[in-house]
């Protein structure tokens, strides 16, 4: 009798250790768009998690972040990560904290980095997470800003692929977003003249008053033409492209003898049901003996501790500022990630989830 009241003990403290009950909210992706996501391209759907098995942990999710990428990754074509398959969770970086844990890497009350989608709770194993222990140093959304991707493909982008040097010139379109705003500011951190190119004249303002940018021209300003020829009088050394299309196209009109073109995005180009608009001033490269250089930051993966560690301290001692743009509660992911398109924000879009 006393064996099977121990056994039975035992059973209920196991037992609790496995369950729980959290409905999460979710966005999976329904249908494949054309062209721009709308209403039919995703299921927003509850389910309850029930059981944390061993070796898992579960995150409660506090920051989505929302990518331009994001968009690319809802078309089934060749690329370097597979698509979202349909039914599927939205992929997306987040920030969380663990509030149940069977792994001995992830305790009750860490904050972690991973890649748990649109959804407000997941259960991991840990093997794509970075445990950011219980106190973090600055708050949660800048890890998926400066501190996380956006940061570190500037930080790569930037010195690896665009091999910077002091007193050359740098233009970097999207300036007064994620990743555009760090490069511009480790731009000016190297000593280099740094001109920005965004939308309307309050972000421009902000890349210049506020980043410490050298000059920012508007690209929806009837006279961009002019100003950005003025603007890079002195020719363009590294043009680090966010944008693509008639943009990166005239950019390369303006290069410097050895110029690097780094290509990280082409934000223009995503909605796209059309072909890609392609440059036709490619030949600059030929005569400027210039260069044009994609890269993908998961290539950078080994190197992430050295960009977190330079980007932090830089971040630290106020050498690089940021914004981030707050949109609260998941059921508006439809509309936050339209903003990235429509450009309606300024700094790193993220998602903050909101629990009862
Ligand atoms: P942002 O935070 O900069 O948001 C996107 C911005 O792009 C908008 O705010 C808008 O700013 C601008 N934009 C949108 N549509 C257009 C358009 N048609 N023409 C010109 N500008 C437009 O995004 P991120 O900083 O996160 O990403 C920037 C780029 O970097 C993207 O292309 C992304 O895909 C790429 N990227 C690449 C990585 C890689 O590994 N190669 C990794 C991470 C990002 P505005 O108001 O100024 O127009």
């Amino acid at each position: 009798m006393r064996v099977n009241l121990f056994f039975i003990f035992v059973y209920i403290i196991h037992t609790n250790l496995r369950t729980l009950a959290v409905v999460n909210k979710k966005f999976c992706l329904k249908q494949r768009p054309y062209g721009k996501p709308d209403q039919n391209t995703w299921d927003f759907c509850e389910e309850k998690i029930e059981t944390v098995n061993d070796g898992d942990f579960l995150v409660e999710v506090e920051f989505i972040s929302l990518d331009p990428a994001m968009r690319g990754w809802l078309d089934d074509r060749r690329s370097y990560i597979p698509p979202v398959a349909v039914g599927e969770v939205m992929r997306a970086g987040t920030i969380g904290k663990v509030i149940k844990s069977r792994n001995d890497k992830f305790r009750e009350g860490d904050y972690v980095v991973g890649w748990h989608g649109v959804q407000t709770y997941a259960i991991s194993n840990g093997n794509q997470d970075f445990n950011l222990g219980k106190s973090l140093a600055v708050s949660p959304e800048k890890f998926l800003g400066v501190l996380g991707m956006p940061g570190f493909t500037a930080y790569f982008g930037l010195f690896d692929v665009g091999k910077v040097k002091k007193g050359q010139t740098l233009v970097v379109s999207a300036a007064a977003g994620a990743v555009g705003s760090v490069v511009g500011q480790l731009g000016k951190i190297k000593d280099m003249k740094v001109i920005g190119i965004a939308g309307g004249p309050d972000k421009c303002k902000y890349v210049t008053e506020e980043l410490g940018f050298d000059a920012c021209i508007d690209y929806k300003h009837q006279d961009f033409a002019k100003n950005f020829v003025e603007a890079s009088s002195s020719g363009i050394d590294i043009y680090f492209d966010n944008v693509g299309g008639e943009l990166l196209d005239f950019a390369l009109t303006r290069l410097n003898k050895n110029a690097r073109v780094v290509i990280c995005g082409a934000i223009s180009q995503y909605n796209n049901t059309g072909r890609v608009y392609g440059p036709s001033n490619y030949l600059s490269l030929l005569v400027n003996s210039a260069s044009m250089e994609g890269f993908v930051i998961l290539d950078y993966q080994d190197r992430y501790p050295e960009a977190s560690n330079y980007l932090a301290q830089w971040l630290m001692s106020g050498q690089i500022k940021t914004r981030e743009d707050v949109v609260e509660g998941i059921e508006n992911f439809p509309s936050a990630f339209d903003k990235l398109f429509s450009g309606d924000k300024m700094g790193k879009l993220v998602l903050k989830v909101l629990h009862d």
